[in-house]
């Protein structure tokens, strides 16, 4: 957290600053090439005014020299003093004298100065007394100079010999001994105001021309920089702080080929690369998450029908129990109400034993369904046409539709294969419909009977459909009409058992049974018998099946029952997967005769 805060913290954003490193750097190396740069200049130009100015001395000592010599010769002293005092009229020099070999001044611009003695420590005596404090500098081999300071103004003393010569010592006019080698001094004294002038005139333009050039070499420099890196460099940052916030979509435009143009390009792969990964994360786990909601889904409808039939089993056993009981002791009733019905005398007695017969016979049909629906039935499955197991269906059927004015239509759609079933089984199904038709209809109507094929997910069916032209099922009693005992019938004439019973026939075959309102009055029951043929079934192993019943994946090659199915999903459970459970396991003593999975068993 500290370290967040120190980072937040402006001055310590400056620091890290990629750009403020790099513009302190550039300042400083520009600062430092043009301070140097700049000292050079100076102290050149200062030199070399310096120079020329120790040279216009120079030939200023000489020209006092030349000037004066012939009158030194001639020893016109008058002449010498005009001569120096108009030398030293000129604006640069301060004064000009000449001392003789004791350091007494015999010539000088001021004549206030004649007479005085000079300072056995000043240049004009050091040259030749060697004063151990030393001199500047030598002009000439002999020619010596100083700078020193006077009101305020640099002032160049430049010191010039007068050597003894044979025309000084062999002249008439004065005696100078032979050995002597210098008569003495000449001193210029030269103002430097004017040169001191030019060099703070130099120096002020060299340092505004130092400046504005350092400035304009940052100037580009950043310039430069921040084109083809600060910026660069500052996009990619921006970008990527973007991308730790979880915002894959940055993408940053550098249009340039160099290194940064390659980094920005990198980096808009990697953003690129890491959003379609995310997207294909999210796509798998949105799969997963559906994937899972449907198995969950899946595995609540099996467990809800699971424990429905188990309550079922447990009410089916229950019921038979019960319903055998009763058997023995109705035959019974039955039995004597038929021979009171005969040995009765009175009317009055013979009616009441035919009532008594009709209720033993309601009761009789009762349990009759009651043992049917809870019965474990076995199946015996043969190979037949349905139209065979429908005429058999309508055979007693001819009076009742003559006496509730039922008018029968039979119809054949497409081809009809025979399918395997349990005949019996069938046909009753069938009767179910016929009845609950017939008992649509109690005024008359049609009663239309259709057999045909269709094709659904990939498996063949046989159908055979019952319309009639009753008032239809009521829309909130279509859920209901499979289930045990639901009945709309009056008293007496319904079990609510006859569609359970069918739809119970029906998952035994491994079909289905379709209920549905026709358009323009009445209903229709369709039972769906799957085909298959005899190539068909030997093109899968058994254990593949389980992939039929469970994958909703049509373009597997399913076959169908008894080969397929619940049946033989057992089989395969037990087969490839170890124990098998629930309603698997109830099937699993049929799997066992399941005559196809004992074939594929043995070619295994
Ligand atoms: P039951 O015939 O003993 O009532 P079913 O299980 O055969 O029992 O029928 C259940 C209910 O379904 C019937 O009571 C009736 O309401 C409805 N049903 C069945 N077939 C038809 C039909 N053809 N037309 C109208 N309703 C029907």
């Amino acid at each position: 957290m500290e370290k967040m805060n120190n980072i937040d913290h402006p001055q310590h954003r400056i620091r890290e600053s990629l750009a403020a490193k790099l513009i302190l750097s550039i300042a400083a190396l520009v600062l430092l090439g043009g301070g140097i740069s700049w000292y050079l200049l100076i102290s050149t130009g200062r030199d070399h005014l310096l120079k020329a100015a120790i040279e216009d001395a120079a030939s200023y000592s000489d020209l006092v020299r030349k000037s004066t010599r012939y009158s030194m010769i001639t020893f016109h002293r008058d002449a010498i003093q005009r001569t120096i005092e108009e030398i030293a009229s000129r604006k640069e020099i301060d004064r000009i004298r000449i001392f003789d070999s004791k350091g007494k001044v015999f010539y000088a611009s001021r004549r206030g100065e004649l007479g005085s003695v000079a300072d056995k420590k000043s240049i004009a005596c050091a040259g030749c007394h060697k004063y151990a404090g030393g001199l500047p500098s030598i002009v000439d081999g002999g020619d010596q100079w100083s700078i020193g300071e006077r009101r305020g103004e640099r002032v160049l003393t430049f010191i010039a010999p007068f050597y003894n010569e044979p025309s000084c010592f062999a002249a008439e006019c004065h005696v100078h001994p032979a050995d002597q080698k210098v008569l003495g001094v000449l001193e210029t004294d030269f103002s430097l105001s004017t040169v001191d002038g030019t060099i703070r005139k130099q120096t002020r333009d060299i340092t505004l021309f130092a400046a504005v050039f350092m400035a304009l070499i940052a100037a580009v420099l950043y310039a430069i920089l921040n084109r083809f890196v600060l910026t660069p460099v500052s996009l990619i940052s921006k970008g990527m702080r973007k991308v730790t916030t979880g915002d894959l979509g940055q993408r940053v435009s550098v249009a340039s080929g160099d290194e940064m143009g390659q980094l920005a390009d990198t980096f808009n792969t990697m953003t690129k690369e890491l959003s379609s990964s995310r997207d294909k994360m999210a796509d798998w786990t949105k799969a997963l998450e559906e994937g899972i909601a449907k198995k969950t889904e899946e595995l609540k409808r099996s467990q809800d029908k699971l424990i429905q039939a188990e309550k079922l089993a447990s009410l089916g056993r229950l019921t038979a129990d019960v319903a055998h009981e009763i058997r023995n002791p109705l035959t019974a009733v039955g039995g004597f109400a038929r021979r009171l019905f005969k040995i009765a005398a009175q009317p009055k007695e013979k009616e009441y034993a035919e009532i008594m017969l009709e209720e033993v016979d309601r009761l009789e049909k009762i349990l009759r369904d009651v043992l049917t629906f809870s019965r474990d039935t076995r199946s015996r499955l043969e190979k037949h046409d349905l139209r065979e197991v429908a005429d058999e269906a309508l055979q007693i059927y001819g009076t009742l539709f003559t006496e509730q004015s039922v008018k029968l239509e039979v119809h054949t759609e497409g081809e009809l294969l025979p399918v395997l079933i349990d005949k019996d089984q069938v046909r009753q199904a069938v009767r179910n419909l016929l009845n609950n038709a017939v008992d649509a209809m109690p005024e008359g109507g049609t009663l239309t009977l259709t057999l045909g094929e269709e094709e659904m997910q990939n498996v063949l069916y046989m159908y055979l459909r019952v319309s009639d032209t009753g008032p239809g099922i009521l829309i909130e009693d279509l859920p209901l009409i499979f289930e045990p005992f639901f009945t709309t019938k009056k008293t007496g004439h319904g079990t609510g058992l006859g569609l359970s019973i069918t739809r119970k026939i029906m998952e035994e075959h491994g079909g289905l049974i379709r209920a549905e309102n026709v358009k323009g009055g009445g209903s229709s029951f369709a039972l769906y018998f799957p085909y298959q043929s005899e190539e068909d079934s030997l093109e899968m192993k058994c254990w593949e099946f389980m992939k039929c019943g469970r994958d909703n994946d049509a373009s597997l090659k399913c076959p169908a029952y008894p080969n397929f199915g619940r049946v033989c999903w057992a089989v395969a459970g037990t087969f490839c997967e170890g124990k098998v459970q629930g309603t698997f396991a109830q099937k699993y003593e049929d799997c066992q005769k399941c005559e196809f999975y004992n074939k594929h068993r043995r070619s295994s």
